[in-house]
């Protein structure tokens, strides 16, 4: 199977290759946007090309501020077998009279977006202006926790999974799953009945586990089928060892069905949307697992450096000699920092920071530029101080999504010590030993109204800081 997997990638790279020559002319960035559901991809992407398309906010992304991009603009996208990112929509959803949120990320889709700039420096006299293609790949983080399966057989995955559930926090959402596979016998000849009653249940616990803020769960498809949606594809689940199962047995078939969903669901998706992203956004809902507790935050750090591993696996690993050949930068951004007050940002950006320096030694990830910040792509609130018992309380304004009501409200302060938090986290403290316990109230907001100032696009919180990086000196 690997051997047959490197040569399929191979001819990926070849086919590739084909296209440097257009490249030569009109060099193209693909950038791959990603994030656990609810992690704000969608809207991450649509305040982006909105703020592309009109810049008057981009202060911080150095060729803007000169005054060297002469326009942008949406193209056809080149992979014509890709779903089309659906900005128009998104952004009429965002700026209707009743603003809304729009339809979040369910599968691939893609973009491409035309900036024609004039290079800086001192060829800036010497050649007329030139143009980025710029290619954003939208998809589900949930796939790519996927790939760590390319690597592992069933027998495996199976044993890494049922020691997942050993954890407290995942026992409990795991019961129904567990009395069922303790019920079965795994040696018996396959039935298919049995079978999707097995895999609903898993699906069902891994569905729990992701309402607890949990984020290290596959198959990822599980969660976030896209097109498999109602698969027979996705009709498996990890099981215990049966020394005693044949061919024809249940553990036996449902092996069959993990290797055909590597085979055919994982692999493709790796070697013709992933192995081809230069630079990755992901994007992490910090806020939403601090809310949730430092069991959530265990699971956010253990994903974290998961997706590391994918882009840049270990020295003498196989996958390595292809994957991560181009990507040069990773940007890890918490979303949503509009949910606190500014003076709250050096925080939450600490905390980030920390999480992602230690996924970096986990993973021994090298080689590519690694950046966190805290941004938020929509900015739905404005900072109001309080009067309360004496004190200035920095307070968050906006319309709340539940009641449509504008209220001002003080979030609370996260944690001033981002090694604690961590620690706590590799603890692996239960959801009620709560570090925020009262502190910390993260609450949805609806979308802002359309600010309506000419060349202006949505208003944001350091969305030219992440376009700097991430693109920056490709418009240098
Ligand atoms: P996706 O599943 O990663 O595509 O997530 P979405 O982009 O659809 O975002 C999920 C939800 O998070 C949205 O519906 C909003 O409620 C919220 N959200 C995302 N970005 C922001 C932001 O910048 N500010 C605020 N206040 N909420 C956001």
């Amino acid at each position: 199977m690997i051997g047959g997997l490197i040569d399929d990638m191979l001819r990926a790279a070849e086919d590739a290759r084909d296209t440097v020559s257009e490249a030569l002319f009109e060099p193209t960035l693909r950038l791959g946007v990603t994030g656990l559901s609810r992690a704000g991809k969608t809207v991450f992407i649509t305040s982006l090309v909105a703020n592309m398309l009109e810049r008057g906010r981009l202060t911080r992304l150095s060729a803007q501020r000169d005054g060297r991009i002469e326009s942008v603009a949406l193209r056809p996208q080149p992979d014509r077998d890709v779903p089309r990112f659906d900005f128009e929509g998104h952004m009429a959803a965002l700026s209707g009279p009743q603003p809304r949120w729009p339809s979040s990320t369910r599968s691939i889709s893609q973009l491409r977006l035309s900036i024609r700039y004039r290079p800086g420096g001192w060829l800036s006299g010497l050649s007329g202006p030139s143009t980025l293609h710029l290619d954003i790949v939208d998809y589900p983080g949930e796939w790519l926790l996927d790939l760590g399966l390319m690597a592992m057989g069933y027998d495996a995955w199976s044993a890494q999974a049922l020691a997942a559930v050993e954890t407290p926090l995942r026992a409990r959402h795991a019961e129904a799953w567990a009395a069922q596979v303790a019920a079965r016998d795994l040696a018996a000849p396959f039935d298919e009945g049995a079978a999707q009653a097995l895999a609903t249940a898993y699906a069902g616990y891994l569905h729990a586990c992701r309402r607890d803020g949990l984020s290290g769960l596959t198959p990822g498809r599980f969660l976030m089928p896209g097109a498999l949606e109602g698969s027979p594809a996705l009709t498996f689940c990890p099981l215990p060892p049966a020394p005693s199962a044949r061919r024809a047995s249940l553990r036996a078939e449902f092996a069959r069905r993990y290797d055909a969903y590597v085979a055919q669901v994982v692999k493709p998706f790796f070697r013709d949307h992933f192995a081809r992203i230069d630079r990755q956004v992901v994007l992490v809902d910090l806020l939403g697992a601090l809310d949730a507790g430092p069991g959530a935050v265990a699971d956010l750090r253990a994903a974290m450096a998961q997706v590391l591993a994918c882009f840049r696996p270990g020295a003498n690993d196989w996958l390595s000699a292809l994957l991560g050949r181009r990507l040069d930068r990773v940007l890890f951004a918490a979303t949503k920092a509009d949910h606190v007050h500014h003076d709250q940002h050096p925080r939450m950006t600490a905390i980030l920071k920390a999480l992602m320096r230690e996924s970096v030694e986990r993973s021994q990830f090298r080689g590519a530029r690694v950046e966190a910040l805290a941004l938020a792509s929509l900015r739905a609130t404005v900072e109001q101080e309080i009067a309360r018992d004496g004190r200035l309380l920095p307070c968050v304004r906006g319309r709340l999504l539940d009641t449509g009501r504008e209220a001002a409200l003080f979030p609370g302060d996260l944690p001033t010590d981002p090694q604690r938090v961590l620690a706590e986290a590799v603890e692996g403290a239960a959801r009620d030993a709560h570090w925020l316990r009262g502190d910390l109230s993260v609450m949805a907001f609806a979308p802002p109204p359309s600010s309506g100032r000419p060349g202006d696009g949505p208003p944001n919180i350091r969305l030219d800081q992440a376009l700097e990086f991430l693109i920056g000196d490709k418009l240098a």
